[in-house]
């Protein structure tokens, strides 16, 4: 069979550890042999980011501006005890932070749903989509310990140097603690615009939730912003899509959520986002089957797996010991790429292919095959556990009879 063409290259980075050993597995087992692969290759493993002195991590952010999409994946943050590992010149800074920067984009998250998996939540039938405004509030906020009696002010002082506001906080009659947060018009406007835009790509419904009934100012903002970005620019899209935005109070957010069947994209604030993404992930049973696409404002796209490195896996795997890590988050990251790559260039064989991968690979787990960690998640079926390898190869023949 002929293998599929590519006209634009995808922006691949590589990374480390046990994802690295899946990275290679998947390319030369479940792409290469249908794809004729054209990748623009960046490796962000540790050491090569430390060689480059991290240069090569801010090219593939501008890579990824270039060719639109990019797949990722998972990569060391170096922390103190990664510097003494790797002989690290400095503690380089997250990867996907400084492509989420470049890119000013906001991180979707993903499950993965499987018959015998099922979530915590009994009524939730399709995944629910979390997505987390990355930028100012409680993250880049200023604090102060109040050491004792004393007053405590709101001031804003404008460009010209006049103060244009002033309120007392709280008259400080004891020791206490003191806190100031902010956003930014324009990172409220561009989060809005990339989540209208995603709700309508996926043609989910979309809810925002936030605390404007206390929050009268600071979340009346975010919830106005919102509603105008709608109104003037997506309303009509949505109706012919057949699909509803609503704004509604975070507290009747969780309770809707929890008794919904699921299927919508939830917009989050800040500090929303990141506590909600870690309850529905866990509900929904696994963070090896969760996914992951950070979308910039202007339309690039970067698929990655919502997991680590597996770090104590790749110990193992180091002396020689078999390991079951579940390849399936950094398989549909391929999947999601090649998939936009496929709708971006009009390649409908190449969108067609990352279809049949990803039946391919439900099918398997479907049928019972699965890495360890899913195992003692399943109900329903007796699990046949095997390695990673294996976990590829069965993929492979499943996909080869679907072809
Ligand atoms: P992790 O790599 O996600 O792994 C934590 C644990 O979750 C694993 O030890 C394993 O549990 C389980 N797990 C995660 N993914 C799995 C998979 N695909 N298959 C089977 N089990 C899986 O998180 P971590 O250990 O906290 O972090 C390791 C490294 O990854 C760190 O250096 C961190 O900086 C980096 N990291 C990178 C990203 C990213 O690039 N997006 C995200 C998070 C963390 P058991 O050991 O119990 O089997
Ligand atoms: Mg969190």
């Amino acid at each position: 069979m002929a293998k599929i063409q590519m006209t634009t290259p995808l922006v691949e980075m590589d990374g480390d550890e046990m994802t690295r050993i899946l990275w290679k597995m998947i390319k030369d087992e479940l792409l290469e042999p249908y794809i004729d692969l054209k990748t623009e290759y960046y490796d962000l493993g540790l050491p090569h980011r430390d060689e480059t002195n991290d240069q090569v991590t801010r090219d593939s952010a501008e890579a990824i501006k270039k060719y639109g999409v990019g797949v990722k994946c998972a990569t060391i943050t170096p922390n103190a005890q990664r510097v003494e590992e790797y002989k690290l010149k400095d503690m380089w800074k997250s990867p996907n932070a400084t492509i989420r920067g470049a890119l000013d984009g906001t991180v979707f998250r993903t499950p993965i749903l499987i018959d015998c998996i099922k979530p915590t939540v009994r009524t939730w039938k399709k995944p629910i989509t979390i997505a987390r405004h990355a930028y100012g509030d409680v993250y880049a906020a200023t604090e102060y310990r109040v050491p004792g009696k004393g007053k405590a002010e709101l001031v804003f002082t404008d460009e010209a140097g006049s103060e244009t506001f002033r309120k007392t906080v709280y008259d400080f009659e004891c020791p206490g603690v003191l806190q100031s947060m902010f956003n930014k018009d324009s990172s409220i406007e561009s989060f809005a615009h990339v989540c209208f835009q995603y709700a309508l790509d996926e043609k989910i419904d979309m809810w925002f939730s936030t605390k404007d009934t206390i929050s009268k100012q600071y979340d009346q903002t975010f919830k106005l912003l919102f509603q105008k970005i709608y109104d003037e620019n997506y309303k009509t899209a949505f109706e012919k899509a057949g699909i509803e935005y609503f704004y509604t109070l975070i507290d009747d957010a969780v309770a809707r959520v929890v008794r919904s069947e699921g299927g919508f994209l939830w917009v989050c604030k800040n500090y929303d986002g990141d506590v909600m993404s870690d309850m529905v992930s866990t509900a929904f049973g696994s963070l090896a089957m969760m996914t992951s696409v950070l979308m910039s404002p202007d339309g690039k796209y970067e698929y990655e797996a919502a997991h680590g490195t597996v770090t104590r896996h790749y110990y193992r795997h180091l002396k020689g010991e078999e390991t079951s890590t579940n390849p399936i988050a950094t398989i549909f990251a391929w999947t999601g790429a090649l998939r936009k790559r496929g709708e971006l260039d009009g390649n409908a064989a190449l969108s067609a292919f990352a279809d049949k991968l990803d039946a391919a690979s439900i099918r398997t787990l479907e049928e019972g095959v699965m890495t360890k960690d899913l195992a003692g998640l399943c109900e329903g079926i007796e699990p046949t556990v095997v390695n990673s390898e294996n976990m590829i190869k069965e993929i492979r023949e499943r996909l080869d009879a679907g072809m």
